[in-house]
């Protein structure tokens, strides 16, 4: 076989892609029909791929390339610490630098006391992690029984047997013995698809409440954790109305569970805080991180744990870790990659700059005859695609296809946008500038339009 480089005609990639390569999240039918796109390269926040198309990236991949790609700094810290120490593990009391650097870090950054820091390689491990911390943690302070796990239908944590338990995606349970026992879900706080006629505000006190209601049908006793996004990302980028945090922190308190924060995308500055659990103005015992933490330049995840949870864990031997719990390379990066984030003030930016900006020129989308609502946190939004705003109505044609014909026409317009049904969502990176928030809106308005012109 001749080698396989970007030299390489787009034809003829797709076709070894399609014959070897097994995507995630991909039906075979949609690739068999048109090839998988080919990216080749990628600087800032713009993709190229294998046509020469310059495609301006609002999903920062997915969710998690904070700093933008392709930065010299991190190239140069990667082929250093190859040269330095390529690989070893932190079993069996033993350590390296970067991750002692790098839990130190996560610990000064996370809020209060959350100082403790067991690494994965992404973030689905750091959820099955947590399932086995929570459960541990009740087991050594005298309570077993405490096993269950509550989170929301809807909610995305990863697609491991565990992580995809807790999740509340149905598709994903759909294939095969998922949920794993003792995790249980409860509605999620989305007003727009089921708020009915309802306020957003008593919608989202309502939709809290059912953690009470599911508390006390499980029996308070048996549940040990509640896990929830601070704002669902792979669900929709579905924005609680501003009585549902403190709600389910007052809930968590009450009933003395432990409340795990999955800041898997919200965290590392999306929400324009360092993360989500801020802007949300909770106090989680447990964060899951990923993504951002490396801004996605290599795979790494944790769990970042209060000083409560880690001291009881810490008790006695944890029978649990990955080979590549905080692996050196992925910590250097993780590490530069905060460097960045807080020397360039990069945080401030999406709070100061990017996300006043944006607001603005989102909420202008509901002009749109076929945008029914426009919602942001920080630099992470949302649109409803719907036929007729005053109902809130559903498209005739059947969930998600007028979505899909949008992603196709963003693509067709050389920008990334992703759909989740029939909302259409971006994530940019948080380095995005004025300028490119300014081609973001006008792409995304020319692909509306044409999906709207289809769509008839
Ligand atoms: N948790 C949340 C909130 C996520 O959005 C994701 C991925 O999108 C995960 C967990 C799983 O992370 P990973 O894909 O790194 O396993």
């Amino acid at each position: 076989m001749s080698r396989i480089t970007n030299h390489l005609p787009t034809a003829e990639l797709q076709a070894l892609d399609a014959a070897h390569h097994m995507h995630p999240f991909t039906a075979g039918a949609q690739l068999a029909e048109k090839g998988a796109r080919v990216i080749t390269r990628a600087k800032g926040i713009f993709l190229t791929d294998s046509e020469g198309h310059e495609i301006l990236d609002a999903m920062a991949g997915l969710w998690c390339v904070n700093i933008g790609y392709g930065r010299e700094e991190m190239a140069e810290v990667a082929a250093a610490q190859v040269r330095e120490l390529s690989y070893y593990n932190t079993f069996f009391q033993t350590t390296h630098v970067p991750a002692i650097a790098l839990a130190a870090k996560m610990a000064e950054l996370a809020p209060g006391d959350l100082n403790h820091v067991f690494f994965a390689g992404s973030g689905s491990e750091a959820n099955d992690t947590n399932i086995r911390l929570v459960r541990q943690y009740w087991a050594r302070k005298g309570q077993p029984e405490r096993r269950v796990i509550l989170s929301r239908w809807n909610g995305y944590h990863g697609s491991s047997m565990g992580s995809g338990s807790l999740g509340g995606m149905k598709p994903i349970h759909a294939q095969g013995g998922m949920p794993i026992p003792d995790i249980h879900h409860i509605g999620q706080p989305d007003w727009w698809s089921e708020g009915g006629e309802m306020s957003p505000e008593d919608f989202g006190l309502m939709r809290a409440r059912a953690l009470e209601a599911k508390i006390k049908e499980i029996g308070p006793g048996r549940v040990a954790a509640f896990i929830g996004e601070p704002v669902q990302g792979a669900g929709g980028v579905i924005i609680p109305p501003a009585s549902y945090w403190p709600e389910i922190q007052r809930i968590c308190d009450d009933y003395g569970i432990l409340l795990i924060a999955d800041e898997v995308i919200t965290g590392f500055g999306r929400t324009g805080q360092w993360f989500g659990s801020e802007a949300m103005g909770i106090r989680p015992h447990i964060m899951t991180v990923a993504k951002g933490l490396s801004s996605g330049y290599a795979p790494i995840g944790g769990s970042i744990i209060c000083d409560e949870v880690a001291d009881v864990i810490a008790g006695d031997e944890f029978n649990h870790g990955y080979t590549y719990s905080g692996h050196p390379l992925a910590a250097a990066l993780a590490l530069e990659n905060l460097r960045i984030l807080e020397e360039e003030r990069v945080v401030e930016h999406v709070r100061n700059t990017a996300n006043p900006y944006l607001a603005v020129k989102w909420a202008q989308l509901t002009d749109h005859p076929m945008v029914g609502e426009a919602k942001l946190c920080g630099l992470m939004g949302s649109i409803a695609l719907t036929p007729d705003k005053s109902r809130r109505a559903a498209f005739a044609a059947g969930e998600g296809k007028v979505g899909y014909l949008t992603r196709e026409r963003c693509f067709a317009n050389n920008l990334v946008m992703r759909h989740v049904g029939d909302r259409m969502i971006i994530a940019p990176p948080l380095v995005i500038t004025t300028d490119e928030i300014d081609l973001l809106i006008a792409r995304a308005w020319t692909s509306l339009d044409e999906a709207m012109a289809k769509a008839k």
